[in-house]
């Protein structure tokens, strides 16, 4: 999303942001702030699945358990282990169980615009229909209930950390906090007037006292995003970096979506997109590197001896009709990082992971000609430990390796499109759906159990995106559309 912003669209944002000022100050208050549910404090012993645990060696556990104490996995216990006493017992019997999902690039308020239009050429997409509704609309409500429908969505489909890159950062994580999903989130800037703040500049003024806010927060991991080279001058894009650089944080860009970037970025630098961001730095790990479809072997070669990582996102590459594949296979070789992302919802049109593994394992496959290439536990690994090494997280989250923190997710595996299973990276690849996870944790807190989320009201937060949705058909009926 946001990609190719033209002058039109700078005025559009400049006219957002006047509608903004010009606004009154709506009531932000959610369901539960605090999230506050009453909570078994008790170790949580999930017992009698298929542990997938996605450490080097691959190990998968039948008939293990998984011992969580606070927000940490304590110990995998082999089938015929002794179990502890006096825990909370989770039945895991007929499930996988594996851990939480890592979406590594999105943009989660546009849940709101899904489905507002779809199959038109991307410009007649954006200007027409996804800029005005944005322009007219984004602020910090709908910012909020937008991300929090979305990680609603996410989390009941099995993620449980994701990156975001979208406005308003504070009423972002005010949303995620509230559900109890992970996040990489932050200050974001781009090279106009957006909705929150008038400059890079002046985005960036704010940025450090969030990056302190949220410096030891259990499920907000502070990041700073610049939306891309052909949006936002260099110089900005560097200043946003060094406070990234600063607090050692994740940096979220786009690159290389559309085969115009390295031209245009040649005309504002003099250099490639890649190796513009080489040239101040800015690649390193924990520097994400979102779509990178249009990658050369010297950028491949750039971007592996840097330690950066990628965030594929091939469902939104596919629907937006961009005619060309990113080079995954190739990266991976090299030894990049590579993770999967979902993009926007305007632009997917879901949130679910599993959708995206599938795709990416197939386009692969499709484009080389060869189905040897990207196996289901390669694609598993992506969404999973490769995903948490693109966000610099991949001694916290990723895997299920005692120590990490407890972010599991159990799949049932008792229907008919699932049964029998011989091998779990296939079906977790080519088979399983979001609908079919049952149970999610995150950092040691159950949030979704028997596919109902715990931590807030679902009714409310949908009854609240109909109302959303319902001006956003009255500013396309004012637009004539
Ligand atoms: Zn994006």
């Amino acid at each position: 999303m946001h990609r190719r912003m033209n002058n039109l669209n700078q005025l559009r944002w400049l006219s957002t942001l006047l509608l903004i000022l010009g606004m009154g100050c709506a009531d932000h208050r959610g369901p539960d702030a605090g999230g506050n549910i009453s909570q078994d404090t008790r170790p949580i012993l999930i017992d009698g699945g298929t542990v997938v645990v996605m450490d080097s060696a691959g190990t998968i556990l039948k008939n293990g358990a998984i011992l969580i104490e606070g927000d940490r996995i304590a110990a995998l216990l082999e089938p015929d282990a002794p179990r502890p006493d006096d825990v909370q017992q989770i039945d895991a019997t007929g499930h996988l169980v594996i851990p939480g999902l890592i979406n590594t690039h999105g943009h989660a308020a546009m849940s709101l615009l899904r489905g507002l239009a779809d199959d038109l050429p991307l410009l007649t997409w954006l200007n027409d229909y996804i800029f005005p509704a944005e322009a007219a609309l984004v602020a910090p409500d709908f910012v909020y209930w937008g991300t929090l429908l979305s990680s609603i969505e996410m989390l009941k489909n099995g993620t449980t950390t994701f990156a975001d890159m979208y406005f308003f950062r504070e009423d972002v994580v005010r949303a995620t906090t509230s559900a109890g999903i992970r996040t990489v989130a932050g200050p974001t800037i781009i090279g106009f007037p957006a909705p929150d703040y008038a400059s890079p500049e002046a985005s960036l003024e704010n940025a450090a006292a969030f990056m302190e806010q949220y410096q030891d927060h259990p499920l907000v991991i502070p990041s700073i995003s610049a939306h891309a080279l052909y949006t936002t001058p260099l110089s900005d894009i560097e200043a946003a970096f060094q406070i990234a650089e600063h607090y050692n944080a994740p940096f979220q860009i786009h690159t290389l979506e559309d085969a115009s970037e390295n031209t245009t970025s040649h005309e504002l630098t003099g250099m490639g997109v890649i190796e513009a961001l080489n040239s101040i730095g800015a690649l390193r790990p924990g520097t994400v590197l979102a779509h990178s479809v249009y990658l050369s072997d010297e950028d491949i070669l750039q971007i592996a001896a840097s330690g950066a990582g990628i965030a594929h996102n091939p469902q939104s590459n596919m629907k937006l009709g961009i005619p060309s594949v990113a080079p995954i296979t190739k990266a991976l070789a090299a030894g990049i990082p590579v993770g999967l992302g979902t993009d926007g919802p305007a632009s997917n049109n879901d949130l679910d992971l599993f959708h995206e593994m599938d795709t990416a394992a197939k386009v692969q496959k499709l484009m080389l000609g060869d189905p040897a290439v990207l196996p289901a536990e390669t694609v598993f690994r992506m969404a999973t430990m490769d995903g948490a090494r693109v966000l610099n997280l991949q001694d916290e989250i990723g895997s299920l390796e005692p120590g990490k923190r407890a972010d599991v997710v159990l799949i049932n595996m008792e229907r008919a499109g699932l049964t029998p299973h011989y091998r779990a990276y296939s079906h977790l690849v080519y088979a399983v759906s979001g609908s079919d996870v049952t149970t999610v944790i995150v950092n040691g807190r159950m949030v979704v159990q028997d596919r109902e989320i715990l931590t807030v009201d679902e009714t409310e937060v949908i009854e609240q995106a109909r109302t959303f949705g319902d001006q956003v058909l009255q500013v396309m009926a004012e637009l004539g559309r």
